[in-house]
């Protein structure tokens, strides 16, 4: 009995520190919230937690089960405070304890298309089928099953007068996985990526970034459990398999166009007609780097991703883009000895950028290791300069390299061409 003003007082102690440490916590995730918000950061790319406040106890386990630290608690109740950095694994769905969470696609203000695809992953025109984040599904694990489940169930077509059983399109999980299961089914494939590396998604991770996956099945491989992996282990696991099974790849080839023949297709790319049975659309939902069309875009010098800033030491660069890939491109190449870099953006101000990099640019350009031209567009590259439209008119840049990042543009008018039905959602599921 004597000890109970100490217990008393201890308890007390406790409880101040918590709720201090709960106010401490609740202030940052607000500001995330106002952060994201401010840099057009806020909206989800795909599948979305949705939190009803009525239910939500703000028990923070939503918010602990998240590894992308996309939710927070504000006012006591669970936000998606950071929600261009969801990534859509549900983690938070699992853990709430009163189902305060649904998973949905898009949200009032913007529309996702979602192809409608059987179970067996056949969309509504027969023999295409479609697999991984394309479909809807994002995540490691869950596309890599869907690309070989959806070979299982494609082999089972008749194979006809065609050069190739089936033809898939995109060498990230999905892809990768259904080629494994081809070469295991003894089909013949044909598998095309339009970059230069495997990978999908994971290859644009940021450096050492660590993924988690769920144990997979792969075909020729078994069950592979990474748990928590680097991005750049997950790599090189996946570049061992492709040489230790001679899976084929055909690098640098965008699929354009799709048709049907008969009862296949013709895959068109720039390069080749591939007249297939069977098509397996494993494109994620990243697209195909959107273009400048001008003149002299077609040249060696133009890509559309920075790999190493080193490889442009003592160069000219104009950077185009005003989005966190523009930024962090050109931050990254004014810190490189002798390199002179242009950030060229068609707008005003770069509205949907992470706090962090507008502030390393404005850095950059106070020090004057780079130029910003806002309300500037490119008009015509040439070997040893670009043209470039400023609000003052027309001027002509030194130029020996052109990184255009500019965001991916999905394919979805070409395949509502060939007959695949989309539904848009607007935040459901
Ligand atoms: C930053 C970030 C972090 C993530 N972290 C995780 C994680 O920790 N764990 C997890 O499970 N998931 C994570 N994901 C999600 C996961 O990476 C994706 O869901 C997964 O890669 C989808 O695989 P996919 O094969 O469907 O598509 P992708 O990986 O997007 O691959 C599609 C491929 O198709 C190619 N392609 C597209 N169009 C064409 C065309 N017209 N012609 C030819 N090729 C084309 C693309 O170049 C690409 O290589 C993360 C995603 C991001 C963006
Ligand atoms: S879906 Fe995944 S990334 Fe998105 S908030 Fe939930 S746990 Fe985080």
């Amino acid at each position: 009995m004597q000890y109970l003003p100490l217990y008393a007082a201890v308890f007390a102690l406790v409880w101040l520190l918590f709720i201090r440490r709960q106010r401490r916590i609740t202030r940052l995730h607000a500001a995330q919230l106002a952060q994201s918000l401010e840099a057009g950061l806020a909206e989800p790319p795909s599948l979305h937690p949705v939190i009803d406040p009525s239910r939500c106890l703000g028990s923070s386990s939503c918010v602990t089960a998240c590894p992308e630290d996309a939710l927070g608690i504000v006012k006591g109740k669970a936000v998606l405070v950071n929600g261009a950095a969801c990534i859509g694994h549900g983690a938070c769905f699992a853990a709430c304890p009163v189902d305060a969470i649904s998973l949905v696609f898009g949200s009032e203000k913007r529309g996702v298309d979602i192809p409608n695809v059987t179970p067996q992953f056949e969309s509504n025109v027969p023999g295409l089928f479609i697999a991984g984040e394309l479909g809807g599904m994002g995540l490691i694990r869950k596309a890599a099953e869907q690309g070989r489940q959806a070979v299982e169930v494609l082999r089972k077509r008749a194979r006809g007068q065609f050069d190739f059983d089936v033809v898939i399109v995109g060498c990230g999980p999905a892809g990768l996985s259904a080629g494994l299961a081809a070469i295991q089914h003894k089909l013949r494939y044909k598998l095309i990526e339009q970059e230069d590396s495997l990978g999908g998604a994971v290859f644009h991770y940021p450096r050492n970034k660590i993924a988690m996956t769920a144990p997979v099945k792969l075909a020729l491989v078994g069950t592979v459990r990474f748990g928590e992996v680097q991005k750049e282990k997950l790599l090189e696991f996946w570049q061992g398999v492709v040489a230790k099974a001679g899976l084929t790849i055909a690098f640098q080839e965008t699929m354009q166009g799709v048709e049907r023949e008969g009862d296949g297709f013709v895959v068109r790319t720039a390069r080749n007609s591939y007249r297939t049975r069977s098509v397996l659309l494993a494109l994620g939902r990243r697209g195909t780097p959107r273009k400048l069309e001008v003149p002299g875009e077609e040249t060696a010098k133009v890509v559309y991703r920075l790999i190493d800033p080193a490889q442009y030491d003592g160069q000219a660069v104009l950077v185009v883009g005003g989005g966190d890939s523009a930024l962090e491109a050109a931050i990254a190449l004014a810190e490189r000895p002798g390199t002179s870099v242009t950030l060229s953006y068609r707008s005003a101000a770069f509205s949907r950028v992470k706090t962090k990099n507008r502030l390393a640019l404005e850095q950059a350009r106070a020090a004057g290791r780079l130029r910003v031209e806002l309300e500037s567009s490119v008009k015509a590259i040439e070997s040893d300069k670009v043209m470039l439209q400023t609000s003052t008119g027309t001027v002509a840049l030194r130029n020996d390299a052109v990184i255009v990042c500019a965001g991916g543009l999905l394919p979805t008018p070409l395949l509502k061409q060939i007959g695949i039905e989309f539904e848009t959602k607007y935040g459901t599921a």
